[in-house]
């Protein structure tokens, strides 16, 4: 198997192409190689891609933003398909302006959906309110399940779904929906950036909870990185063992 084969290449953000702000080592390279084929399908809930475009061009990666598919803008995109939605979004200054440029109505009063993403502020008093909100019939939309991804350092930096934990330790049974990966929504929004449609899908990713999760759910051929090989070595292990 060459990645040639591949029409379309999801690869993954946090872990395989980046750190926080540093590039992982060969994380160039894939990109070279995989050229427009290459969508970025992650799960970060901080970022629109217009934003993580940005950033990425500041550390010399240039995807542009069509080509980048993020849970929390897809979270935020999934409620306007529902006209009388009034949502508390929990989520950062970015996602808020986000939600405004799609004219959602933002409200702590009443909302009909409570939307958690990886909100850095988010505490007790948050979580109080939360569970109030529920109480009074709003909907849970998680932005991804993630409990956390590794900082530069290795030490985790929490995710949206440790913020999720808090709620459903006095919840457990609450009904929710979750927009990221490994839930299908997600792989196929960044199917509908080809145009002329796909056949050989290759799935990129450090995290087998979600990433291959999700990749085996949909029948697409996964190669999981990590950061002792780095994405490159990693992928080119991968393709050997298929060939082989
Ligand atoms: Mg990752």
């Amino acid at each position: 198997m060459r990645l040639d084969d591949y029409d379309a290449i999801l690869c993954d953000l946090d872990g395989c192409l980046i750190s926080g702000t540093t590039v992982l080592p060969g994380a160039k390279d894939v990109l070279d190689a995989a050229g427009e084929r290459l969508v970025i399908l992650s799960n970060n809930s901080t970022d629109t891609p217009e934003t993580l475009s940005c950033r990425l061009q500041a550390m010399e990666l240039r995807v542009p933003p069509e080509r980048i598919v993020l849970a929390g803008t897809a979270a935020l995109d999934h409620l306007v398909a529902f006209p009388d939605a009034r949502i508390c979004l929990y989520g950062s200054e970015v996602l808020r302006d986000y939600a405004q440029e799609l004219g959602l109505t933002l409200t702590r009063a009443a909302p009909t959906h409570v939307v958690l993403t990886r909100d850095e502020t988010y505490g007790y008093a948050q979580l109080r309110e939360t569970l109030g909100l529920i109480a009074s019939g709003a909907q849970l939309v998680v932005a991804n399940p993630d409990v956390s991804h590794p900082g530069p350092d290795g030490t985790p930096v929490p995710e949206t779904g440790s913020l999720l934990s808090a709620i459903l330790s006095v919840h457990p049974e609450l009904p929710y929906v979750i927009i990221g990966k490994p839930e299908p929504g997600l792989y196929r929004n960044a199917l509908t950036r080809f145009k002329d449609g796909v056949g050989r899908v290759l799935a990129i990713g450090d995290n087998p909870r979600t990433d291959a999760e999700g990749a085996a759910r949909l029948g697409f051929d996964f190669a999981l990185v990590g950061p002792d090989t780095g994405i490159w070595r990693g992928l080119e292990r991968f393709l050997r063992e298929r060939a082989g």
